[in-house]
């Protein structure tokens, strides 16, 4: 990619992705039932090989792909950028074991993902989160198995309450199998994203890779006391007790990245990621009715069972992961919002060219053509700053969380004007149900509230302007 254009090849790929959007996935979509999860539809994703190309190529391309898609079908390119929402986490942050039991079935489309964050009490400032993960004792077997033989990718988190002599302090002992820390004091602010991009689906990383030592060493500096490095007291063993709202893809989703509070009063520092597969006992959901269809639902955990198996990255620093993948999402929902407008922009200039008025066309009037200059000026700017956020993040630049707001922001308010300035110059038609317009009008809103609303992306970009002023 040039500063400002697309390669060749990549504006080929993007007219190839519409194309399949309209011939192949628009007709899928359309047998869907709305506000319910299309299988058919995310298989179909998953043979065209774009879910694969989640976790193998980078920011930019999933913005591509996902403006391309939503130009045609915004129903595909949600199941697309939802599976890539729920799964980043595990890709990212996931042991062999998880990998390679999840991502070879998101990528062809047989398992279904959800990212689970949102609750009542906390939306927009998520660090406030208050699904409990509390600690269970291990059992005798646990114990027994522990110190027999520990498996590969069984993780110990430090237990608080083991017997005396086998605690391991909590930052004495990072979890076997799971990624170290880049940043050992993650803020409440959106942590660095981790950009790096492995590309086999289920080959792990040396990161994630869990290596043959059982006994966590100390850290450096540290002075290893025998008392703290004994075997682990079995796996950790958590309860998730509390609700999780608007969580797309639930209740029908086969997995959920459940963020939960595993330090109560510690804010953004206390929150694990798990891996909840659906059918755990105690978890149950119910749909929830939205504006525009769509696949979302509320989730109740009653004392849902999970082990440090089925945590993603490190105990306490979830917000991280979650963080990291909003980084890494927040321009696509921008790129999402520039396929709609676009799609608005297009049906309005093919209407205006065609309608008659006042004995000539629509178009004839400079009001009505200088309002079709207005959204196509406004799109491509959006487009760019997408593009560029994007870009920022591939290239792993320090500016990635400053950067992905500006785009998320520009582009959602870009396409809620572009969107309702073509419904108002088709007149009644473009509110008919059933028409492309009525459609965008009710799917552009969402986009302006989650993964942080706009006021919440102005205060990160606020933020980072007076940080990098004060660091001068
Ligand atoms: C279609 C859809 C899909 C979703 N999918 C998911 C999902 O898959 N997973 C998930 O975890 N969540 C999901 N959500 C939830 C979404 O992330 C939250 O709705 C969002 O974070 C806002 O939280 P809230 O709705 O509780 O609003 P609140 O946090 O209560 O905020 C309400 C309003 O207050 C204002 N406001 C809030 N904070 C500030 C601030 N700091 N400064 C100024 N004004 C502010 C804004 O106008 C904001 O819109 C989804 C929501 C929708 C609509």
């Amino acid at each position: 990619m040039t500063a400002f254009s697309l390669e060749p090849a990549q504006l080929a790929w993007c007219a190839e992705l519409r194309t399949l959007a309209a011939e192949r996935l628009r007709p899928l979509a359309d047998k869907g039932e709305p506000g319910h999860v299309n299988r058919a539809l995310v298989a179909e994703l998953g043979r065209l090989g774009l879910l694969g190309r989640l976790f193998t190529s980078g920011a930019l391309d999933l913005c591509l792909m996902r403006e391309s898609l939503a130009y045609a079908c915004t129903e595909a390119e949600t199941a697309l950028a939802l599976q890539g929402l729920g799964a980043h986490p595990v890709h990212a942050h996931g042991t062999r074991e998880q990998r390679a039991r999840w991502l070879p079935r998101v990528a062809d489309g047989t398992a279904i993902a959800a990212f689970a964050l949102s609750e009542p009490g906390a939306g927009s400032d998520a660090a406030a989160l208050e699904l409990r993960a509390e600690r269970e004792a291990a059992t005798r077997e646990d114990r027994a198995s522990a110190a027999a033989a520990p498996t590969a990718g069984t993780a110990f988190a430090p237990d608080p309450e083991a017997a005396p002599g086998l605690a391991l302090s909590a930052d004495s002992a990072p979890a076997l199998g799971t990624a170290p820390a880049a940043d050992p004091a993650p803020t409440a602010d959106p942590a660095p994203a981790t950009n790096s991009a492995p590309t086999a689906l289920t080959a792990p990383t040396a990161a994630t890779a869990p290596t043959a030592a059982t006994a966590p060493t100390a850290e450096p500096g540290r002075t290893a006391d025998p008392a703290l490095t004994a075997a682990p007291d079995g796996p950790a063993r958590w309860r998730l007790t509390g609700e999780k709202c608007w969580i797309s893809n639930a209740p029908e989703a086969d997995f959920y990245t459940v963020f939960a509070r595993t330090a109560p009063g510690a804010g953004a520092r206390g929150i694990t990621a798990f891996l909840v597969p659906a059918d755990r006992p105690g978890l149950t959901g119910r749909g929830l009715d939205m504006l525009s269809p769509h696949p979302i639902g509320a989730l109740d955990f009653d004392a849902v069972p999970v082990t440090a198996d089925d945590v993603l990255g490190e105990a306490d620093r979830g917000f991280r992961v979650a963080m990291g993948t909003l980084n890494l999402f927040r321009p696509s929902v921008g790129a999402f919002a520039v396929g709609m407008a676009q799609a608005a922009l297009d049906a309005a200039l093919a209407h205006t060219a065609g309608r008659d008025a006042f004995g000539g066309k629509l178009r004839d009037l400079q009001a009505v053509s200088h309002q079709v200059a207005e959204m196509a000026l406004r799109t491509e700017a959006a487009r760019l700053m997408v593009h560029a956020a994007a870009s920022a993040y591939d290239a792993d630049s320090p500016d990635v969380p400053r950067r992905s707001a500006m785009a998320k922001l520009l582009a959602t308010e870009t396409a809620q004007y572009v969107v309702d300035a073509a419904v108002q110059l088709h007149g009644a038609r473009a509110l008919q149900r059933g028409h492309l317009l009525e459609h965008l009008y009710r799917e552009v809103r969402a986009p302006r509230i989650y993964e942080g609303a706009s006021e919440v992306q102005r205060s990160i970009i606020a933020k980072e302007l007076y940080a990098r002023q004060e660091a001068r």
